[in-house]
């Protein structure tokens, strides 16, 4: 089977060419069409001579993504699309029209291993890891859309279906990939990466060098919660996660946002409320309050706005930064994770 060209930097497709010899131009001629140009295909690259053309499509082959299902909000801010990037596997993907530029959702596994009790995507387990070449072409997919309407995406955030890092290797490479001109040409300030809490590779992360933003998913102030609701908790407790934020924070200069989905008679009393803040001290640190998406099966429910906001002001009051994310196109949030699970 040939090799899929989706996913491989400079060098990399540098090595594999190396016997034609080719100039240096005709490798970033490559990458611009199968990155920034749409090319589904060798044979459209009419810049290349036809025999690199040849050589190419009996080497490679450019696995594209495959749209299955799109949903759009009724404000049209908010697209989600089910993306098939291998034969047997399918992706969510969200783009959100924001006033400061349009974000992007990306996936890094079909389903997850994690079993949060909240969320969609653990309900039929990890199916398996995506590679660099599925996770960037889930952004490919989604910036040759938005190029047909002179737009482009302008942020990342790492926090669809799946652990962004127990997939490590792999997207740390489209991270970096993704920073590249003849990719995106994004900074790494542009991107968020959004964990359960992995801990020792938080610290791994922040060892790399790159001033990417951190969201550590919290949800819960005590382990005995956050255990029931994240058995993560249970290989790294609290203590050890805040000790790793804290850590990613100094050494890349980057304000680190602890996720805190507010689920009714859960975890949104103010005694909840005083313990999360004396979390944060000594922090830099702000907390982002999601009101929990409703997901059938689980039965968890949002508070109501009002709770919503004394949530954020006690927080406030306590002198953690806390912001409320603004929801986008609920009707498509709330098939977070559901979408693929229908289709499975
Ligand atoms: N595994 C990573 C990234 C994917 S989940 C992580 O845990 O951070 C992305 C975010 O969506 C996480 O903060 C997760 O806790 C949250 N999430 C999952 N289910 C949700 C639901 N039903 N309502 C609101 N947020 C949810």
């Amino acid at each position: 089977m040939e090799k899929n060209i989706f996913g491989l930097n400079k060098d990399e497709l540098t090595a594999e060419l190396s016997f034609l010899k080719l100039p240096a131009y005709r490798i970033g001629q490559i990458l611009e069409w199968i990155y920034r140009k749409d090319a589904a295909d060798f044979s459209v690259m009419s810049n290349l001579p036809k025999n690199l053309r040849v050589s190419l499509s009996e080497r490679f082959c450019i696995n594209r993504a495959e749209v299955l299902r799109e949903l759009v909000s009724a404000d049209k801010l908010t697209a989600k699309f089910l993306l098939k990037v291998a034969p047997d596997v399918a992706v969510e993907t969200v783009l959100m029209r924001h006033d400061y530029g349009n974000s992007l959702c990306v996936s890094t596994q079909a389903g997850c291993a994690m079993g949060c009790a909240f969320c969609a995507s653990a309900q039929n387990g990890l199916q398996r890891s995506l590679t660099t070449g599925e996770i960037l072409a889930q952004l490919v997919f989604v910036q040759n859309f938005l190029q047909r309407e002179g737009q482009k995406i302008s942020t990342i955030v790492i926090m669809g279906m799946g652990e962004p890092l127990v997939n490590y290797d792999n997207v740390l490479k489209f991270i970096r990939l993704v920073h590249e001109p003849y990719a995106l040409n994004l900074g790494y300030r542009n991107i968020t990466l959004s964990t359960s809490g992995i801990v020792p590779n938080i610290y791994r992360l922040a060892e790399e060098n790159l001033p990417v933003n951190l969201a550590i998913s919290l949800h819960a102030p005590t382990d005995e919660l956050r255990s029931r609701l994240m058995p993560v908790n249970k290989k790294y407790p609290l203590v050890e996660l805040l000790a790793a934020g804290k850590l990613y924070g100094e050494r890349t200069k980057r304000r680190v946002t602890y996720e805190y989905i507010l689920i009714k008679g859960v975890n949104d009393s103010f005694d909840m409320a005083r313990q999360l803040a004396k979390l944060m001290g000594g922090q830099l640190a702000a907390v982002n309050i999601i009101p929990v998406n409703h997901v059938e099966e689980k039965g968890f429910l949002p508070p109501s706005p009002q709770r919503v906001a004394e949530f954020q002001k006690y927080l406030e009051s306590r002198g953690v930064t806390a912001t409320i994310r603004r929801e986008m196109g609920a009707e498509v949030n709330a098939a977070c994770g559901q979408l693929r699970g229908r289709w499975q």
